[in-house]
């Protein structure tokens, strides 16, 4: 996607909308979403509370109005929204969600910004800020505390260190979601909505398409951040599905055959599923099973569709679970 040049956004921010809006509260609330979405503004807050990026927090934050336009209208943001916002950072992309959503619960690990998202947000009321880390925290009990129990649209510019786990966990652990929107790595964000037969389709596309299903909304340049990162980005969106694509009798061992199908992935797949340490698998089995489904012998796990898996599964499984017993 087009980034907005610097000078794009200061139009946006400095026209006479703007100034003549100011006395209405729509007004101030405009002057306040638009002001952080500029790099002078950005740098100004930054260096008034003497502000250092952390490396370890993968903090790059986001300084282009328009891509962050482009966020809220891929989640579809609505009133009746409430929006979990995992890393607000300063709070710019915070402050856009709260004139969109009914409310915004942001969950941030670094505690040296807190004081600044009490003066970046304060005129929102109906944004919580949460000071902890995502991966230890029961978003569960975050959706029934502050949601009432409805399901969370989750939308965020992701610490690339863990966007894996943190998209896992949020699928895996049956938080009650009706949408993510997040900005990812767009090497990752590729991998996720890679089909069968390509060179980035693994475990992740699988995962993420068995729970979801992908659309990249945007490719984003790394002169949209502050600091800017090494590696492109790209905003991808993913739409639960409300039942799974395919039905699997173990969901768990799918997961652990997919996962040995690609930890070797250059090998065939009867090899390295048998490489692997997953009990009750014997090279029979594995002929039968793929013999029943009239996969050859020599294929390797690339190439086998969600729908393959899950039969190879269910399959498979009860291999497994009968070796298990024995244990
Ligand atoms: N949303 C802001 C923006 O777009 O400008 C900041 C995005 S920055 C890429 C990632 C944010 O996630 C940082 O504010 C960082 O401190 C925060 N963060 C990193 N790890 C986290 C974790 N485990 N739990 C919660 N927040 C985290």
């Amino acid at each position: 996607m087009d980034c907005k040049a610097e000078s794009g956004n200061t139009d946006i921010i400095c026209g006479n909308k703007y100034h003549t809006e100011k006395g209405n509260a729509k007004g101030r609330r405009e002057e306040i979403m638009a002001t952080l979405g500029i790099p002078q503004n950005t740098i100004a807050i930054l260096q008034k509370y003497q502000f250092h990026f952390q490396k370890k927090f993968g903090q790059n934050f986001l300084i282009d109005t328009s891509v962050l336009e482009r966020i809220i209208s891929a989640a579809g943001i609505g009133p009746e929204d409430c929006v979990l916002e995992i890393g607000p950072g300063i709070g710019t992309m915070t402050q856009y969600l709260a004139e969109n959503a009914g409310s915004v619960i942001a969950v941030e690990i670094d505690k040296a910004l807190i004081p600044i998202l009490e003066e970046t947000l304060a005129s929102y009321e109906n944004v919580t800020v949460i000071q902890g880390d995502i991966l230890k925290l029961d978003i569960r009990e975050l959706a029934e505390n502050y949601a009432a129990g409805k399901p969370l649209k989750v939308v965020a510019n992701l610490p690339y260190y863990i966007t894996t786990p943190i998209i896992m966990g949020l699928f895996e652990n049956d938080v009650p979601l009706s949408g993510i929107t997040v900005m990812v790595q767009k090497e990752v964000a590729q991998r996720m909505q890679a089909k069968p037969g390509t060179k980035d389709y693994g475990a992740l596309s699988l995962a993420v398409q068995y729970y979801a299903e992908p659309e990249i909304a945007a490719n984003v340049p790394p002169n949209c951040f502050m600091p800017r990162p090494t590696v492109g980005s790209a905003v991808i969106h993913l739409k639960s599905h409300e039942t799974p694509p395919v039905e699997v009798q173990d969901e768990k061992f799918m997961f652990d055959l997919i996962r040995a199908a690609f930890n070797q992935r250059r090998k065939m797949l009867p090899n390295a599923l048998m490489g692997s340490a997953l009990p009750g698998l014997t090279k029979e089995n594995i002929a039968n099973a793929l013999q029943k489904l009239q996969i050859p012998e020599t294929i390797r796990g690339e190439k086998l569709s969600l729908g393959d898996f899950a039969k190879l599964s269910n399959l498979l499984g009860s291999g497994a679970r009968a070796s298990k017993h024995n244990i």
